[in-house]
C-alpha cells in the first residue's frame, strides 16, 4: 500500500476522526488540510463554499496528498479541532444532527465555527451567542402581503419589535411558548431566507412572518431566540430539553365533524409540536382554531385511519378524537394523509413534558372562561 494512503488510513482509525468534524456522521470521505479535520462529503462541500482562504479540502482517496498536508491532519485531527473551534458553543445552541434536511443549519454552523470563529477562546463572544440581538428584519403586514422593515430587539428575556423606533414597541413577545421555523414552504416564493415566529397572545397563537436577505442574520435570530428561550426553561424545568429544529407540517385539509352531515371546509392546517392549528389563509395572523394534542396513553386522544368515507368526496379521510371533539380530516392524496397521520400520531405517542403541560394550561384555561377570544376560536368552525 502507498505510504500516504496508509498514513491517512491510520489517522482515520483514531477516535474522533471517523466521525465528521462538523455533523458527526460516520461517512468520512474528505479532509480540510489547513484546518486539520476529517469531514463527510456534505460538510466538505460547505467548506469549499467558504473559500480556500478559510478551508482547503481534498478527497481522501481520489485526490493527491502531500506529506505536509497529512502531517497537518496528524497534528490537529477532529478531537483537537473541536477543543479549539467549539470551545464556547452556548449550551442551548441548536446543532446539526447529521439529518439530510439540515443543510442550511450546517452551513450556518460551519460558517460560525470557521469563517467567523464565534466559539474560540480569547475572542469576545458575539452577542447573539448570548441571546442578545438587535436589528432589522422585513415583517409581513397583517392586512396585506407587503413586507416592511421593522426593528427587532432581543434582550434575553423578551423579543420586541417596533413600527416607529422612537416610540414604544408594537409588540413585546414572551419567549416561553415561542416556536421558530426557518424557510417554511409557504414563504419560499419570497426568494429570501425567512422565518415564521409563533408565540402566544391571550391564549391563542399569533404568527409573525419575517425575512432578511442574509441567511446568516435569520439564523442568528433563530439561535439567539432559542438560546434565550431554553435558558429560561432550564431555570424552571430540570428535564434538560434539547434544542430542536422542528419542521413545520403544513398544508390544506378538509375539516368536518363531529357528525357525518357536517359540511367539509377547506382549511390551511399547521402542526407545531402539540398545536394543530387551522386557518382560512396560510398567512393568517391568528389560527381560526387550535387543537392541543395531548398524550394518547392518558386517554381522550385517538387517531383513526378513516373518517366518513362517503362524505369525503373521494378524498382520503382520517379522524382525530380529542376529549372535547372529534375532527374528521381529509386530504387530496393517500400520501398526504399518511404524512399527517404519521406526524400527528408521533405527537400523540410522546409523553407530555413540563413545557407541554404549561402550554396545555395556557390553551385550556382560556377555553373554560366564558368571555374570551380563544373559546370562540375553538368553537367556531
Ligand atoms: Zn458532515
Amino acid at each position: 500500500m502507498d505510504t500516504k494512503v496508509k498514513l491517512l488510513n491510520d489517522l482515520l482509525k483514531i477516535s474522533g476522526n471517523f466521525n465528521c468534524a462538523d455533523c458527526g456522521v460516520k461517512d468520512v470521505t474528505h479532509a480540510s488540510y489547513n484546518i486539520g479535520v476529517f469531514l463527510c462529503q456534505t460538510c466538505a462541500g460547505i467548506h469549499n463554499l467558504l473559500g480556500s482562504h478559510i478551508s482547503k479540502t481534498k478527497h481522501l482517496t481520489l485526490d493527491h496528498w502531500e506529506l505536509s498536508q497529512i502531517n497537518r491532519l496528524k497534528d490537529v485531527g477532529n478531537t483537537k479541532a473541536k477543543l479549539k473551534y467549539e470551545a464556547r458553543v452556548p449550551i442551548n445552541w441548536t446543532r446539526p444532527t447529521g439529518s439530510a434536511r439540515e443543510t442550511l443549519l450546517l452551513e450556518h454552523w460551519i460558517n460560525a465555527k470557521y469563517a467567523r470563529e464565534d466559539f474560540i477562546q480569547g475572542k469576545q463572544p458575539p452577542p447573539y451567542t448570548q441571546g442578545l440581538m438587535e436589528g432589522h428584519m422585513y415583517k409581513r403586514a397583517r392586512e396585506n402581503s407587503n413586507y416592511y422593515p421593522r426593528k427587532f430587539v432581543l434582550d434575553g428575556k423578551t423579543l420586541r419589535y417596533y413600527v416607529k423606533e422612537t416610540k414604544s414597541p408594537k409588540t413585546i413577545i414572551n419567549l416561553q411558548h415561542i416556536s421558530l421555523f426557518i424557510n417554511p414552504v409557504k414563504m419560499q416564493d419570497l426568494g429570501f431566507p425567512c422565518m415564521q415566529i409563533d408565540h402566544i397572545v391571550n391564549g391563542s397563537t399569533r404568527h409573525i412572518f419575517v425575512y432578511h436577505k442574509d441567511a446568516e442574520i435569520i439564523w442568528q435570530w433563530y439561535q439567539s431566540i432559542m438560546i434565550s428561550k431554553l435558558s429560561q426553561h432550564k431555570s424552571i424545568d430540570s428535564s434538560n430539553e434539547e434544542p430542536t429544529n422542528p419542521q413545520l407540517q403544513e398544508g390544506w385539509l378538509w375539516k368536518a365533524g363531529p357528525v357525518p352531515t357536517y359540511t367539509h371546509r377547506k382549511r390551511w392546517f399547521t402542526l407545531d409540536n402539540r398545536k394543530l392549528m387551522y386557518h382560512l389563509d396560510p398567512f393568517d395572523a391568528y389560527p381560526k382554531g387550535e387543537i392541543f394534542l395531548g398524550d394518547a396513553s392518558s386517554g381522550g386522544y385517538k387517531l383513526q385511519d378513516r373518517g366518513f368515507g362517503e362524505q369525503s368526496h373521494g378524498r382520503c379521510s382520517f379522524s382525530l378524537h380529542t376529549p372535547y371533539r372529534t375532527f374528521i380530516l381529509s386530504s387530496e392524496t393517500e400520501q398526504d394523509k399518511l404524512s399527517w397521520v404519521n406526524a400527528i400520531g408521533e405527537v400523540l405517542r410522546r409523553p407530555l413534558n413540563q413545557q407541554d403541560k404549561e402550554l396545555q394550561s395556557v390553551l385550556v384555561k382560556k377555553r373554560s372562561t366564558a368571555l374570551n377570544p380563544l373559546n370562540n376560536l375553538l368553537s367556531r368552525s
